[in-house]
Order: C-alpha cells, then sequence, then structure tokens
C-alpha cells in the first residue's frame, strides 16, 4: 500500500464553532472579510465574526462585492479594496463563490501579477493567511487550495491553486447553512456528492482517501429522502455540511473528472449553478466508467440504495423536468472547452474528445 496525504487546514466542525474559538479566527491585526451580498448576513455568520473582531480589537473592512461564480475582473477589485485598507489577514463567509474568491484575492494581495497569470503560474509570494466560513454546504472550499475563477478571455471557468491557498482555518458551522433556500441546499448538496463520487472513481484515488469519500457518501445518502421532499431538519443540515467538507478533503487529494470539466460550460454558458450542472451528468458518467471501475460503480449504487445507474440519473434529475438541449455547434464547442480541462486526466476511464461529444449528445442532443 503506497498513498501520502496532506490536510494543512484547522478544521473546526460544529455549531458555535467561531464564538468558541475566537482567538483562532485572529490571524493578524487588520482582516478582510470576503463575502457576496448577503449570504454573510441572512446566515448570522457575520454577526459572529464582528463580534470577536470587536472583543479581540482587530480592525475590519468588509468587501461585500463577490459575484456568483467570481470572475478575474471581481477579483482583482477585492484585492484593491484589500490593499488600500492595509488588510493583512482574510476572512471569507459564504459558498465557494466567496471562499474561491478570496483565495485569489490573498494571491493578488502580495503578489503584484496580472490575474490572468494566477490561471497559469504559481504565484511567487505566500498568500495572505485565510480564515474560511462556509455558508453553503457543497464546494467544501474551506479545506481544499482550489478557487475555481470565470474567465471571460478563455469563455470558462479555471482552476487556481497554491500551496498558500489553503485555508489557514476553517470554521464549518452547520448553522449557517440554515437560511439557505431548498434550490440552493439541493444545488450544493449534488456538487458534494460529485466530488466524492468523482474524487472516489478517480485515476489518483488510493485507498484512504476512499474511505473519506465513502464517509462522505454515506454522510449524503442519509440526506436524500430529506432533499427530495424539502422537509431539511437540522441534522440533515449537519450530514451535509460533513458530506462537503469530507468531499473537499477528498479532491484535494485527487482532483475532479469529466463531470466538473463537462460541467462548466452547462454554468458559464447556460447559467445552470454548478451543482446542477453536475447533477445532470452523474448517471452517464457512471454508465461510462463502469468497465473501468466496476467494483466501485456497484459501492456507490448500494451506498445509494440504487439498483441501476437509471434510478440514480432519475434521482439527481430531482426538481428539474428535462436537460437543456444543445445544438450542434454547442455540443462541440463544450467538447473543445472540457478537453481543455486537466481534469480529465484524472478520468477512471481515459477518455478522447470523441467520448465526450458522444456524452454530450446522448444528453443534451434533444434525443432524450
Ligand atoms: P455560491 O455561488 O457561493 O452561492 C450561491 C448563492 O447562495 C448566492 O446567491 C449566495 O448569496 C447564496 N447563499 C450562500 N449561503 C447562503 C445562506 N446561508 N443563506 C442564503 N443564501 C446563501 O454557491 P456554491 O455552490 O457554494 O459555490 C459555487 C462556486 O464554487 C462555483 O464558482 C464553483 O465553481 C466553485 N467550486 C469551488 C470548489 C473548490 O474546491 N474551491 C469546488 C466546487 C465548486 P451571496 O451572493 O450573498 O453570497
Ligand atoms: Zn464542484
Amino acid at each position: 500500500m503506497e498513498f501520502g496525504f496532506h490536510m494543512p487546514v484547522d478544521l473546526i466542525f460544529g455549531t458555535g464553532a467561531v464564538s468558541n474559538n475566537a482567538k483562532k479566527l485572529v490571524l493578524g491585526s487588520k482582516a478582510l472579510i470576503v463575502t457576496g451580498r448577503n449570504s454573510a448576513r441572512i446566515s448570522g455568520a457575520l454577526d459572529d465574526v464582528v463580534s470577536v473582531l470587536t472583543s479581540e480589537n482587530i480592525d475590519y473592512y468588509v468587501f461585500d462585492g463577490v459575484m456568483n461564480n467570481p470572475t478575474l475582473e471581481n477579483v482583482s477589485k477585492g484585492a484593491s479594496f484589500g490593499r488600500e485598507n492595509g488588510a493583512d489577514f482574510i476572512i471569507a463567509i459564504g459558498g465557494g463563490s466567496p471562499m474561491d474568491a478570496a483565495k485569489a484575492i490573498a494571491a493578488l494581495m502580495t503578489n503584484d501579477m496580472n490575474p490572468i497569470d494566477l490561471i497559469s503560474t504559481v504565484p511567487k509570494n505566500q498568500s495572505l493567511p485565510i480564515a474560511a466560513i462556509p455558508t453553503t454546504s457543497g464546494t467544501g472550499s474551506e479545506v481544499t487550495p482550489y478557487s475555481i475563477l470565470t474567465v471571460h478571455s478563455m469563455n470558462t471557468k479555471k482552476n487556481f491553486y497554491s500551496p498558500s491557498s489553503f485555508p489557514r482555518v476553517a470554521f464549518a458551522d452547520p448553522a449557517y447553512t440554515y437560511s439557505l433556500p431548498y434550490e440552493i441546499t439541493l444545488d450544493t448538496a449534488f456538487d458534494a456528492f460529485s466530488h466524492l463520487l468523482e474524487s472516489y472513481l478517480s485515476k489518483r484515488s488510493n485507498y484512504f482517501n476512499d474511505v473519506i469519500a465513502i464517509e462522505g457518501m454515506k454522510a449524503f445518502a442519509e440526506c436524500m429522502d430529506a432533499l427530495n421532499t424539502g422537509e431539511i431538519t437540522e441534522k440533515t443540515r449537519e450530514s451535509l455540511m460533513y458530506s462537503s467538507c469530507l468531499g473537499g478533503v477528498a479532491i484535494t487529494h485527487t482532483g475532479t473528472t469529466i463531470i466538473h470539466a463537462m460541467g462548466y460550460s452547462l454554468t458559464y454558458f447556460k447559467g445552470y449553478s454548478h451543482g446542477r450542472a453536475n447533477a445532470m451528468l452523474i448517471g452517464s458518467y457512471l454508465d461510462f466508467n463502469r468497465t473501468a471501475q466496476p467494483e466501485k460503480v456497484e459501492k456507490v449504487l448500494s451506498i445509494l440504495g440504487f439498483e441501476s445507474i437509471d434510478e440514480v440519473d432519475k434521482y439527481f434529475m430531482v426538481g428539474m423536468d428535462k436537460r437543456p438541449v444543445l445544438d450542434d455547434g454547442e455540443i462541440d464547442k463544450f467538447t473543445g472547452l472540457a478537453m481543455g480541462q486537466g481534469s480529465v486526466m484524472q478520468n477512471p476511464r481515459t477518455v478522447k474528445a470523441d467520448d465526450i461529444n458522444k456524452l454530450y449528445r446522448e444528453l443534451f442532443g434533444g434525443k432524450g
């Protein structure tokens, strides 16, 4: 048995995580709080953070301009704001969008570089330290080094990461997700599941990581009925956050595969949320990879409590009538963009452009 495992984030999980661990939030003398328009406020996380910073006598500035699926321009603006105010550490509050934006801002604040270069180079200087506080249970970004940024010049989303973009500390408090609307709860839960699934089947998976992925998928499975009916209890919120954190740890070691690579265009061009885009691909992904990982695919079916991949596909289409229809030009364009994502290399079955094209065509060619 051979494997490596590195998880440098100090993860604090549970209700009251911020208030009960005040000292751990203080990573410098002046904080830049990075968040979206509403999530930090309505989740209650901002109040808890401000109350800790006030009692610890730490100055702070709030950048609440992070958009969903943040762009290079958006993070650049956040970095300028942080620099103007002399912040020396970052507190990210929100879903994947603010947490990912914070990682890019943390790198841009210590490196005089063009934001587009984040995609192709590892910044020379260490990023500012980050405390991450998730308010969705989906991306697991609080425990990953990844920052997914929308790059308009490339017509897609691209992944930036560096060894210093792991958050220093993460406060995962399920209570911050109580305010999440049903739709976003569903979409983000599906994103977390796709991380666990793709990591489990990845060419880079290993025994140790499998244990994490399986545990995360089991936690997700406990929530499936609630996600279906919309009757989401506090216990469900806790399990969803647990599965999301496990998903983040899992993809830190393996990356994602073709679900994420193919899903980005459904978000960028068609406006589907990240989790929804992935969910529409899960059934076909299992089918396509069955020959490469037959035992693992069976294990996933048994964890989910389904006998067939058709049942899995139907489940992940909850709340959707049908898939969008793409024309031939779109299918060819999306195929090229998916093949340009490094994550296709980790797919359990080796993929060529023809395979991706066929998968898009079968799912979105208007015949289904
Ligand atoms: P998100 O884009 O961060 O947030 C979606 C929406 O939910 C926003 O409108 C947000 O409001 C709202 N929201 C967040 N928390 C809320 C709460 N507690 N109550 C009410 N509303 C709330 O969604 P996400 O799915 O968590 O993140 C998606 C992004 O993460 C994508 O860009 C994706 O590519 C990326 N991602 C990153 C990783 C990684 O490893 N880093 C992995 C997968 C995906 P506000 O606008 O006010 O914030
Ligand atoms: Zn994802």
